[in-house]
């Protein structure tokens, strides 16, 4: 008597959509996001949210410790070419050191 073996592939080949596209952001570190992507659009929900923030002041999405690194670059050139007050970098300086210690913690 011969054995049967019945295996699924039509269900294999659909989880593969339920998956869904992944986000091929490149973040500052030059690691791929990989979340998946949120809707229609080509990025995950964190980076879609903030590609507008990107766009009007240059920082990275701060994922990772080299992201922190650049936002606090381009915030001592801002500082230093006279765009914004020293008050107000030390606010972004408080807010990279918050966003480190939860990087941390992750
Ligand atoms: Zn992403």
């Amino acid at each position: 008597m011969a054995l049967v073996l019945d295996i699924p592939f039509a269900r294999l080949a659909n989880r593969g959509n339920e998956i869904g596209k992944r986000c091929m952001k490149i973040g500052a570190s030059g690691q791929v996001c990989g979340r998946e992507t949120e809707g229609e659009g080509e990025l995950c929900a964190v980076h879609g949210r903030w590609s507008d923030v990107e766009k009007q002041t240059g920082f990275p999405f701060p994922d990772d410790a080299m992201a922190v690194q650049e936002i606090l670059a381009r915030t001592t050139a801002l500082v230093a070419m006279n765009i914004i007050f020293p008050e107000k970098a030390q606010v972004v300086i408080e807010l990279c050191r918050l966003m480190m210690r939860n990087l941390r913690r992750m």
